[in-house]
Formats: structure tokens, sequence, C-alpha cells
């Protein structure tokens, strides 16, 4: 005789809302009974290696699905650790979930309940009802002592509950598919919903007698038992990618969160290839079964270019795409990925430097981009970073560390120069200070590099300065005859000032040049002139220069100045042309001249001057 149960008030309000919706996704069942299936194997796994005597202790640790096309129903069975008789009145007929009372609540007030929520609130089992206007389960316990039960419900108002013989160990499910779900009993289509979320369960699922997920979970195995061409092999099958991967990050972590992980960064830098952005391509998994495929917030967003698999258990099955956004176990998750991946990355550059060369060529703009927008990570990514630089040889790249343990110890700031070629670097007249100093700079190329170090801005609490504001002042070591006095420099500077007019900002003498007569600097400018003249060749739209004046600074002990400061009362005309032609001159140097062919006139004039 049957005994009739009813089911929990909240168990049958939310069947109602299962039985009604009209979700699109209802293939997700197949996904909650399988892994179901897979944490009873689990349990047992564990229960035998615990030495617990059980029941039928041959029969071997496997899912069977099987389709009937005739009578539309899908069975799947495993050989798990199954249920009494109070665990099913307890398991499949009470929420036992304290979240699953809000979970019911918020699927009440919605107008279009998102029903593939249901796992990650403990009610997997109860989406068989979308499909199922019948669903009926064996269960018979490992415990020896135990009988076979069978439960049965059509998920209106209660279920049934009898005796069965003759049951295997372990739990079969036989859902009799609603007509809108004949689908289901298509053998194709539960092999492709399988194999979209299940195909790294470790124990084997069999769908009419033949294996299917052949894929192993190759993240949850030890490391020292997995061949490098498996490594390959399961890179190819989710990257989809034929090359070799430039790096691979394998590791468990067991705190603050349970997480195995396998992350590989692919040869190739996709965007730059001129494809589309990149998007994550790393899979979530609870206990290997898939929760969410290219999961976005697990990592930030400059490591989108990573591919692979994220297993942990402390997630939820079912976890929604909108809901990982927030979660604060999601940022837990990401906050420890991104930390150890950052740290696997400064590694990999100690121990393989030509790999990590060849890594940053292609992927040095994610990490750039990191720099910018991600403020968590910020100081750890600038030791990733890394420079052409004035003392090292030319096409190898420094450190910001390595920088520092090279500076002398009254150098306080770090310095770099942004110019599109090393040469360029080296004849700006920004430079020449330094080079008499004997201070290392970093030359920068790329026109990013100016934006990551405004953003970086210290390192190892020195001040990340740009060349151009530097605060540095120079002896001059080759004394010129007549070197102009600090106050005959002045009056040469208000004298220029007034030649020039409109054209320039303030005129001053500088400490700083050695090899140049003046330059331009601009130094409350938000771009520099270097910026700005990369951001013309990138044929950027950079912002209107009209209203802006450069500052000009003079080198007193310049012959050019020298003999400029006696002719200025001799020769007014003359002067005010040489006066007018060093401006452009540093401009040029600058790379702030927009038009260079204007000055041509001026610069025949002085030619005949000159040749008079
Ligand atoms: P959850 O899996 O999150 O606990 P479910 O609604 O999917 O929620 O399942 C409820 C409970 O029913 C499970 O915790 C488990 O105890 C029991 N159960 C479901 N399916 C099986 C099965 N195949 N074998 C053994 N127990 C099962
Ligand atoms: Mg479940």
């Amino acid at each position: 005789m049957a005994e009739k149960h009813v089911f929990q008030a909240e168990i049958q309000q939310l069947l109602n809302i299962v039985i009604h919706s009209l979700y699109t996704d209802k293939e997700i069942f197949i996904r909650e009974l399988v892994s179901n299936a897979a944490d009873a194997l689990e349990k047992l796994r564990f229960t035998q290696s615990a030495g617990h005597p059980v029941f039928e202790s041959e029969s071997p640790l496997k899912i069977s699905i099987e389709t009937d096309e005739k009578e539309h129903r899908l069975v799947i069975s495993d050989s798990g650790v199954g249920m009494t008789h109070s665990e099913l009145v307890e398991n499949l007929g009470t929420i036992a979930h304290s979240g699953s009372k809000a979970f019911l609540q918020r699927l009440a007030t919605e107008q279009k309940p998102d029903v593939s929520l249901i796992g990650q609130f403990g009610v997997g089992f109860y989406s068989a009802f979308m499909v199922a206007s019948k669903v009926s389960v064996d269960s018979r316990s490992y415990l020896p002592e135990e009988k076979g039960w069978r439960w049965t419900s059509d998920g209106s108002g209660g279920y049934e509950i009898e005796e069965i013989e003759g049951a295997a160990r372990g739990t079969k499910i036989t859902l009799h598919l609603k007509e809108d779900s004949h689908e289901f009993n298509e053998s194709w289509r539960v092999e492709e919903v399988i194999k979209r979320y299940s195909s790294f369960i470790s124990f084997p699922i069999e769908l009419n007698a033949t294996l299917i997920n052949t894929k192993q979970a190759i993240w949850s195995r030890n490391k020292n038992e997995i061949k490098e061409e498996e490594y390959d092999e399961f890179y190819s099958y989710i990257g989809h990618d034929k090359e070799k991967p430039l790096f691979r990050l394998h590791f468990s972590a067991d705190a603050p969160l349970s997480i195995q992980a396998l992350l590989y960064v692919p040869g190739k830098n996709m965007e730059v290839m001129g494809m589309a952005r990149s998007e994550s391509e790393v899979n979530l998994y609870c206990r290997r079964v898939l929760i969410a495929p290219k999961a976005k917030a697990l990592f930030p967003e400059w490591l989108r270019f990573l591919k692979g698999a994220v297993d942990s258990e402390d997630l939820p099955l079912n976890i929604s795409r909108e809901n990982m956004q927030d979660t604060t176990l999601m940022q837990k998750l990401n906050k420890v990925l991104t930390t150890r991946f950052i740290k696997f990355l400064d590694d990999q550059s100690e121990k393989h430097p030509e790999d990590y060369t060849k890594f940053y060529k292609e992927y040095s703009r994610f990490l750039k981009e990191g720099i910018v927008t991600d403020y968590t990570h910020r100081d750890a990514l600038g030791k990733l970073l890394r420079f052409e630089s004035s003392t090292q040889p030319k096409d190898e790249q420094t450190s910001l560390a390595d920088y520092i343990k090279r500076m002398p110890s009254e150098q306080k700031d770090i310095y770099f120069l942004l110019a599109p070629s090393r040469a360029s670097a080296e004849s700006s007249p920004y430079y020449e200070v330094f080079v008499a100093r004997k201070y290392e700079v970093l030359f920068l190329s790329d026109p990013w590099d100016e934006f990551v170090m405004e953003h970086l801005r210290t390192f190892e609490g020195k001040t990340l300065q740009p060349a151009e504001k530097a605060d540095l002042t120079v002896e001059n070591p080759q004394k010129t005859d007549g070197e102009l006095s600090q106050d005959e420099a002045k009056e040469l500077a208000a004298w220029l000032k007034e030649s020039l007019g409109d054209r320039v900002g303030e005129v001053r003498a500088s400490e700083r040049l050695v090899g140049s007569p003046v330059v331009v600097v601009d130094k409350d400018k938000m771009l520099t002139a270097s910026m700005r003249q990369m951001l013309k060749r990138m044929k950027q739209d950079i912002p209107e220069d009209t209203e802006f004046k450069h500052d000009l600074e003079i080198n007193r002990s310049h012959s050019v100045i020298v003999r400029l400061n006696t002719i200025r009362n001799s020769n007014g005309p003359l002067a005010t042309k040489v006066a007018e032609q060093l401006l452009d001159n540093a401009k040029v140097a600058a790379g702030v001249m927009e038009d260079p062919r204007i000055m041509l006139a001026r610069l025949n004039d002085l030619l005949a001057e000159v040749l008079k």
C-alpha cells in the first residue's frame, strides 16, 4: 500500500511556479539531476573509502541514462548512496536550506520567474517538473539493512511512497515527459545537453549503454599524474586552438576558498590580430559540473585573454549569470584567482625570462589596461611592466624593480621619457640633464605608457616622474666663455618674452640644459609634448592647442644664447629672427611643431645673413 504525503507548503508553491513557468532553458533539469547523481556517487566513494560497509559494494560507480521514444520517458540512474524512506521524505518533500525560502519569495513576485536559479537554492531536483508530468524515484540506500522505496508525484499536492522489491543500490529517476518536452526522449538531444554541462564529471555517464563523457576533469586531478599531452589536449578542446599555449597555470587552494584552477594563456593575442575583443573563456565548475560557461565575473576584464577551467566546491550550483556579478563569493574568487595569476606571471618572469618576454610582447597592453582600470591589483601589476632604458642594451627591457636597484642613493624618483624611438629619446633636450647626472631614464615607446605611469604614480615608494617635468638641475660642466650671469639671463629672458609675445608662456633661465640652447616645457599640461606627438602619430584626436603656450627655458651657458644676448642690442631685427627660430627649434625637438614648413622662409633669411 502506497502511503500518501503532502508537500510542505513552500515546496508546493515552488512546484506550481516550476510547472507553469514558460522557461526556455528547460534543458537545465538534466544538469540538476546528473549533478545530484554525481553527488550521490561522490558520497558513496567517500563512504567506501572510509571503510564503511556498503550494499552491493562490487557494483561500479556510474550514471546511466536511458531514453524511450515510444513511452516518452527519460530515466536517469546512479549507483550512489541512494535514499532511505526518511531521507526521501526529508529531501524530496521539504525545504531544508534556509536560502530556498527567500528564493521562493523572489520567484513568486517576479513576472518572469527565472527558474534556472533553482539549483542554487538547494531545490534543483524539482526542476524535473518543468518537463515531466510525473516523476518517480526508485531508491535503495547503501546501508545494508535498508529496503528499496519508490517515490512518485505529479507535482500537485503531494507524493506517494511505497516499498519496492529488488532495487539496485542507488537512485533511478523516471521522468514521464510532457508533450512539449518530448525532445528529451531523443538520445542526441540529451547527449548535447550532457556534453554542454557535464562532460567533465569524474564518473562514467552512459547514454543508452554508450559511454559519452570521455573527457576527464583534468583540473581536479593530481598535477604529477598529468602528462604534457593531456594538458595540451585539454587546451585545444576548450580553447579551440591548435597551437600550444604560452603559459599554463594549474593550481589548487583550500583557503580562503576551495579552488582548483587550470588556466592557459593562448599563444597569440587575438585582439592584436585584428579580431574582435576577446571574451574570457574560463568555465566555472562546481565539483566538475559546469555552472557557467565563459564566466565573466571570474576575472577582471583585463584578463579576458585567459582560457581554462575554475572549479570551486564553495559555489552553489546553478548560480545565475546576473547573480554572479555581485555575489561576494564571486568577488572573493575573482580576487584570489587574479592575485594568484599575477604572482604566477611574476614568477615566470624570473624563472623563464624568454617566455615572459614573448608573453609581454603579446599581452603587455592587457597588463597596462589593468593598471589603468583595476585599482585592487595596480601595484602588483607594476612589477610586471618592462621598459627599454638608457643604461640597458637596446631592445632589452628592464623592470621597475631592477631600475630601483640601480638607482644611486641620492636619486629620489624614477624617470621616464616617452619617445617613438630610442634615437629620438637620446637626442631629446629633456634627456641631457640625465646624461650629465648619470641618472637612468626609462624610454617608453608605447603611447599608452604615459597614462599607465600617471595611474601607477609610484612604485615601491618612488614617484614615477616624466623627464619633461623632472625637477633636476645640473652644474654645466663645459663652462662657456662669457656664460651669462643669473641677472643677465633674467634680462635676456624678459627680452625674449617681449619679442616672442603671445607665442610663448613664460621665459626663464634653465639649469638643466647642457647641449641645447633652449627647451620648451609644459609643466601644468595634462599631456606632455611627447604624448602629444605620439597621439598624432597614431592619428588620434588631440585636444585643441591654440590657447596653450609653452614655457621656454634658456641655457645661459650655450654660445647661441650668449651671442644672442650681445646682438639683441646691436641688431634687433636679426636677434628677433633668431629668437623666433630658437622657439621653433625647441618645438621641433619636443615634437610639437605643427607645420615645420612655415619656418623655412625665416631659416633661409638667417642663412643669407650668415653667408653675407
Ligand atoms: P541539492 O542537490 O542542492 O541538495 P536538490 O533539490 O537537487 O538540492 O536535491 C535535494 C536532496 O535530495 C539532495 O541534497 C540529496 O540529499 C537528495 N538527492 C537528490 N537526488 C539524489 C540522488 N540521485 N541520490 C541520492 N540523493 C539524492
Ligand atoms: Mg542538486
